[in-house]
Order: C-alpha cells, then sequence, then structure tokens
C-alpha cells in the first residue's frame, strides 16, 4: 500500500500484513493511520506485557536516553547491573548475560550447554528438545524447535536436537544417551498452540535430568516475567532448572532478552560469549522498570486473578458456541474452535467497526489471547463481546 510519499513494498515481503499502518498506542489500544482503533490482545506477541507506551517505560527510556545509551559491552554500566541484580535475587539463578531477542538468548543457552559437556560430560553435546516446540528463528534455534517443515527449509540444520514428545517422560528417557548434554523446553508451547507442561512432567524432568546428570533448560521467552500469574513458569511446578531464557515481556516491547544460569554451570571465559548491544543501558533500563512493576505487591497475584477471569469468560464463549473449551496458564491463553475458521476470525475481527479486534491464530482451530498483563476485566469483556458477535454471525 501507499503510505504518504512511501510504499510497503520497500518492505521484504515476509508475512501477510494488512494494510494499514499502526501511528499510536495507547494501554490495550492501538491507533492507525486512519485513526481507527483496536483493541489489542496480541500486544506485540506477549510482548508488550504493561500494554502499549506505558509511562514507566516511556520515563525510563527518555531518561536514560538523556545520560546514557551506550558506553560499549566492554564496561559495566547501571541498568545492566540493576536489572542483573533483580533477577537473580528473585530467581534459582545466579549469573545473567543479556541479549537482544529470544532467539539470541536461546543460542548462548545452547553455547554454554554445549560448553558445560565439554568441559564435565567428555563432549556430550545433544538437547534434546520436543515436538511443536519453538526457539527462534536463528539457524541452530530453527533446528532446537520442532515446528514442521524447519527441517529442510535451511538444510542442512545444525545437528544434535533430537527431538521428544512432550509431556512424554518416557519419550525423553528413551532419547538420553551418552552424547546427552541438556533437556530444553518451554514449560508452555506457545506458538505450538499454548500447551502447558503438565507439572507432575515438570517434575519428573527435573528429576530425570538430575538423576543422569544433565542440564534442564527451560525456554521462558514466552511464558516468563508475570506471564502465567508467577514470575517465571517453572515455578508452578516448584522446580530449578539449571539454565533459563528470557525475552519479550522483560523487554516491555524493546529488545530485550536474558540467559540466566546457577553458579556451577557459568563456564563462559573472556571471548566465548559477547555481542555489540548485550546490556546496553537504554534497553536494561526498561526491563529494570518492568521488573520492578511485577515485584510490586499484588501485582503478579492480580495477573493470576485477571487469568482465571479470561478462563472463565472463554469457558463461557465455548458453552454458548458449542466449542472445544479453553486452555492455558495466566494470560496467555487459547480457545478451541469446531473447526478451521480461526484465520477468518482473525480476519474479521481486525475489519469490525468502529472498533477493530487484534487476535491471533496460532493453528486453524485455535484462537490466542495474550494481552498485556495490566488489562483490565472491562476490556476483556469489550474483548468477549466482540468475540461473541463474530462468533455468532459464524454458527
Ligand atoms: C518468541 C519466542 C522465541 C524467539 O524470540 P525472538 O525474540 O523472536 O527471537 C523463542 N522462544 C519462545 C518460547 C518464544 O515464544
Amino acid at each position: 500500500m501507499q503510505y504518504g510519499a512511501f510504499s510497503t513494498d520497500s518492505l521484504m515481503y515476509i508475512t501477510n500484513r494488512p494494510d494499514l499502518v499502526f501511528e499510536r498506542g495507547e494501554g490495550a489500544w492501538l491507533i492507525d493511520h486512519q485513526g481507527k482503533r483496536y483493541l489489542d490482545f496480541i500486544q506485540g506477541w506477549a510482548v508488550n506485557c504493561l500494554g502499549h507506551c506505558p509511562p514507566e517505560i516511556t520515563e525510563a527510556l527518555v531518561g536514560q536516553a538523556g545520560r546514557l545509551i551506550n558506553p560499549s559491552p566492554a564496561f559495566y554500566n547501571g541498568p545492566m547491573v540493576e536489572l542483573a541484580g533483580l533477577l537473580t535475587a528473585n530467581s534459582c539463578f545466579d549469573r545473567v548475560f543479556f541479549a537482544n531477542t529470544g532467539a539470541e538468548a536461546n543460542e548462548g543457552a545452547i553455547k554454554l550447554a554445549r560448553k558445560w559437556g565439554r568441559l564435565h560430560k567428555g563432549g556430550a553435546h545433544e538437547i534434546i528438545t520436543f515436538e511443536h516446540s519453538f526457539h527462534g528463528r536463528t539457524l541452530a534455534t530453527m533446528s532446537a524447535s520442532g515446528k514442521a517443515g524447519w527441517d529442510t527449509l535451511y538444510a542442512p540444520q545444525v545437528s544434535g536436537f533430537p527431538k521428544a514428545a512432550y509431556n512424554d517422560i518416557a519419550a525423553v528417557e528413551a532419547l538420553i544417551g551418552p552424547k546427552t548434554v541438556a533437556v530444553m523446553l518451554e514449560p508452555v508451547q506457545g506458538e505450538g498452540g499454548v500447551i502447558p507442561a503438565g507439572i507432575e512432567f515438570l517434575k519428573a524432568l527435573r528429576e530425570l535430568t538430575r538423576q543422569r546428570g544433565i542440564l534442564l533448560i527451560v525456554d521462558e521467552v514466552q511464558t516468563g516475567v508475570g506471564r502465567t500469574g508467577k514470575l517465571f513458569a517453572h515455578e508452578h511446578a516448584d522446580i530449578e532448572p539449571d539454565i533459563m531464557t528470557l525475552g519479550k515481556g522483560i523487554g516491555g516491547g524493546v529488545p530485550l532478552a536474558a540467559l540466566l544460569a546457577r553458579e556451577d554451570i557459568c563456564c563462559f571465559e573472556p571471548g566465548d560469549q559477547g555481542g555489540t548491544y548485550n546490556g546496553n543501558p537504554l534497553m536494561t533500563a526498561v526491563g529494570v522498570a518492568i521488573m520492578k512493576r511485577m515485584l510490586a505487591p499484588g501485582f503478579l497475584a492480580e495477573i493470576e486473578a485477571r487469568g482465571q477471569y479470561l478462563a472463565k469468560c472463554l469457558r463461557e464463549l465455548s458453552a454458548k458456541h458449542g466449542l472445544k473449551g479453553e486452555r492455558g496458564s495466566g494470560l496467555l491463553r487459547a480457545l478451541i474452535l469446531d473447526d478451521e475458521r480461526a484465520p477468518q476470525i482473525v480476519q474479521r475481527a481486525l475489519t469490525m467497526q468502529p472498533v477493530g479486534l487484534l487476535l491471533n491464530a496460532p493453528r486453524p482451530t485455535l484462537l490466542r489471547f495474550m494481552p498485556a498483563l495490566n488489562v483490565s476485566e472491562t476490556e476483556i469483556d469489550q474483548m468477549i463481546a466482540m468475540l461473541d458477535e463474530l462468533l455468532a454471525k459464524q454458527d
């Protein structure tokens, strides 16, 4: 489409974007170039945990931009140290490496596990991952992902990522061999269709990996930082993994990600790991603001409460329209349809008048909801009313 003097055709074609350009965001709302408002239940793909342009992020960015933007990754800076401290004080991990994207944090986790395997496990380097998992779009993280078609898309793959069936402890056990160094999983498979790992499965996985002397890596890029009602989703199972990655919510909309590990796993030496923007103060200052909000008394409990409210509304909607229920954790949820009309619903939600609704369909039979963590019950009610109208038209 034409946008002023410019054309969207100047952008590389990588996905089907609708013919509109977003110009403003306010809390739960996005506003396009024609002034139309959209109730946003995508929120940058479970990223904008405090909604669009929350004052604490704007203030963190503006304040930090006036003080120090980039001293170089070879020096400490204040927000980098403060954010690392907030993360280690509120998790079972001892040290943090900051990255820019979830995929980059996961690459770091893979490298750390492989180095640990070289030092302590006779060169073991295989990392067991799961069918339908999603770990990012670099070559190694695509290879680690269990997404159909990704094994051939940019062949040859990075080797060393055998896939087990999710929630199947026997399938994991069957894959463990002398070359195995770790098991890596998402506590809720987000892109795979909002499929939570069972609490018992997570506990059994921790037990199994400990017994076999291999590492447990949790990819909490989508589930971490409050999304499921706990600061980190693995806390629901009361387990302590060896390595965790964060992305999305930790930056609340800016590119920030993190690799966290327990002290005895931290075996990087100078030169092993780095990156020009790692720990840059502009992004880590935002991370500090986000963490302070997460840790404010009652904030996580409110997420849990609103997650339950959303679940209840979705169950009622499902019953009313004869659908197949809902699933998820906290404010990462999905409505399970009875046929493959999710993409059409997403499209029609977008074009509703006078206001639109932004939803995501990770599968043709599934609608995913990933609102801001401070979404209100009124906003949930409004989304449900709009969805009710869309479903009624198609019943
Ligand atoms: C989004 C996502 C990633 C990739 O993060 P990017 O920032 O897009 O690189 C990795 N793992 C999970 C579980 C994700 O949801």
